[in-house]
């Protein structure tokens, strides 16, 4: 695990001497002695560690086997201070920490680091920094609780992987194929390679092909929710606009919850490389770009559920409830449908056996390993196809970028027709159309058919990548919202005869119940793009204040 001096250096800043005396105001005084363990693996209910004399050792634990073995990731003297980012959230922390000797201590508690990052900026932004960037390393270096044991040909293993790394939660993962020493593990778990894919979760709890709900529960990855608690605002949805929302929401005061049912990002954060979002002139990923989001939501208080689906809204009158999809039911004075859209899929009737397996609908670094070095296609003619074949063309050994249509001059953004008519690995296959896919499990082939051609071709291609426009995550809103012929939901002056309301015309991105807003590609006449979500998301909770207010 050996780093760079100025990146440990990053990770591990010193406060000042000011800076410390500004901390004792926030803090309790805590003695320990030498071999004292301050928290372990798995623990939730420490705060941060100042150190102001002595050293703690700050440990990985790893999870490969029940009898754990250490490893010491750093030692932090005067100055230092322990935590990252799972402090924030109330997760479970991934390392151990032990004091080196005698050592005296500041501990502040969560409120407390929360009213610091929110008050005190320089502060704010020295913990946050080192917060963030100890994550990268924990999830670069596969460092906490989680061990996947799966293999590539399953649906279960990329679901429960891209489960894992869009929530950020290190994880390492181990191929049955590939591994030499997966027996060795299995049979230390007393798993058989029929049960993968097995998630180890803390070297204890053995999960056999686990729910993404199981997985986050196993991991912490939510505080629960109170079900007696009315929240001011409860936002649906932790993609661009839902985060937008949350992090306006909660910094102005607001008691906000959001439910996700996946991970946060969305559509986004299937993305490798957003390059037209204002204030990232070299780009950035989805992920990256959730990432950050959600810690800055959870920064100013927000609480996020992940895993957790909204089944139906029940707006016959406010406070509106909300079921999920486990029989909970959350109550707020006003929400957000932030709900978005997913992709449209091909009508192939063998398309569901192969998804996962060989057809794909994000291009992130989980998908992109699995096409290392063999040719790809990738169907759709908009950005975010665009974007596809460009990040795919550095891994694999050729990408089809099929489109129905004549070109892609109508539907994609100058600058990337520009570079994948420069890529030597990209072909462009205009009206082309897949007919059928082959394969015994995964998929083997793939047959298309273009309106040039006398005749179809069959390839042995064994990953498609589907981006062909996205339809509204609206079946939980029936009979609850005004709905377009589409399904997106209605808004604003969009409503006509469909507002209740006599004594006020709808707020801008109000729908046809009153205090009920909707954001973001799920919203009928929206712009498909992140900084019209961001936008939306924002600009909503403008119109929250005010009926909150009424
Ligand atoms: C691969 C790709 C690349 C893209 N590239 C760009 C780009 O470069 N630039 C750009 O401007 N735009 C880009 N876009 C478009 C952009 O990502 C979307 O416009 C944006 O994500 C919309 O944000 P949203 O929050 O409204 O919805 P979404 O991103 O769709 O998020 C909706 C969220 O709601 C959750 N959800 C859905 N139903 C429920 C439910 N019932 N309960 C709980 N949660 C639910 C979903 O899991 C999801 O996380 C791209 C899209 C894709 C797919």
């Amino acid at each position: 695990m050996a780093e760079p001096q100025d990146q440990l250096d990053s990770m591990f800043p010193l406060l000042s001497d000011a800076q410390l005396a500004r901390l004792h105001a926030f803090g309790e005084p805590r003695q320990v002695q030498a071999g004292e363990i301050l928290f372990e693996l798995g623990d939730t209910s420490h705060g941060i560690f100042v150190v102001l004399s002595g050293s703690l050792e700050i440990i990985a634990v790893s999870s490969n086997a029940p009898g754990s073995e250490e490893s010491v990731l750093r030692v932090a003297s005067r100055g230092s201070f322990t935590g990252e980012i799972n402090l924030l959230s109330g997760r479970r922390s991934l390392v151990r920490c032990r004091a080196r000797e005698a050592s005296s201590l500041l501990e502040i508690g969560r409120a407390n680091l929360q009213r610091i990052l929110q008050t005190d900026p320089t502060l704010g932004e020295i913990f946050l920094r080192a917060f963030l960037l100890r994550r990268v390393y924990l999830v670069a270096h596969s460092v906490g609780d989680a061990l996947l044991i799966g293999s590539s040909h399953s649906a279960d293993t990329l679901r429960l992987r891209a489960f894992l790394s869009r929530n950020g939660h290190p994880h390492t993962y181990v191929d049955v194929e590939r591994d030499p020493d997966v027996q060795a593990i299995l049979d230390q778990f007393d798993v058989r390679v029929t049960d993968i894919p097995v998630l180890i979760c803390r070297g204890q709890l053995v999960l056999r092909n686990p729910s993404n709900a199981e997985a986050a529960e196993c991991f912490g990855l939510n505080a629960g929710i109170d079900e007696g608690e009315v929240y001011d605002l409860i936002v649906v949805g932790a993609g661009p606009s839902g985060l937008a929302a949350a992090v306006y929401g909660a910094s102005e005061g607001l008691n906000v919850l959001v439910i996700e049912s996946n991970a946060p990002g969305g559509q986004a954060g299937s993305s490798s490389r957003i390059e037209n979002y204002l204030g990232f002139p070299t780009g950035i990923s989805g992920q990256d770009l959730a990432g950050r989001a959600f810690v800055q939501a959870e920064k100013f208080g927000a609480q996020i559920a992940v895993a957790r689906t909204a089944r139906a809204l029940k707006c016959v009158k406010s406070p509106y409830t909300l079921e999920l999809d486990d029989g909970a039911k959350v109550q707020a004075r006003s929400i957000i449908v932030a709900s978005g859209a997913q992709y449209r899929k091909l009508p192939l009737p063998n398309l569901a056996q192969f998804e996962g397996v060989g057809i794909y609908y994000g291009a992130t670094q989980v998908e992109a390993q699995l096409c290392d070095d063999e040719e790809v296609v990738v169907v759709g003619g908009g950005n975010s196809a665009g974007q596809a074949a460009m990040f795919l063309s550095t891994y694999a050994k050729h990408v089809h970028l099929l489109v129905r249509g004549p070109g892609l001059s109508q539907t994609m953004s100058r600058y990337l027709i520009s570079r994948i008519e420069a890529c030597p690995e990209i072909t462009l296959r205009p009206r082309t159309e897949i007919e059928a896919l082959e394969g015994n499990g995964d998929l083997e082939r793939i047959r298309w058919r273009s309106a040039e051609a006398a005749a179809s071709e069959t390839h042995p291609i064994r990953h498609l990548f589907l981006m062909t426009g996205a339809c509204p995550n609206t079946t939980w809103l029936q009979g609850c919202l005004a709905l377009d012929g589409k399904q997106f939901v209605k808004t604003g002056v969009e409503l006509g005869e469909d507002w209740p309301l006599d004594g006020r015309a709808p707020y801008l991105l109000e729908t046809s119940v009153p205090g009920v807003f909707a954001v973001g590609d799920v919203r009928a006449g929206s712009v498909k793009r992140v900084a019209s979500a961001v936008g939306e998301g924002s600009m909503a909770v403008q119109f929250v204040h005010q009926v909150l207010a009424e």
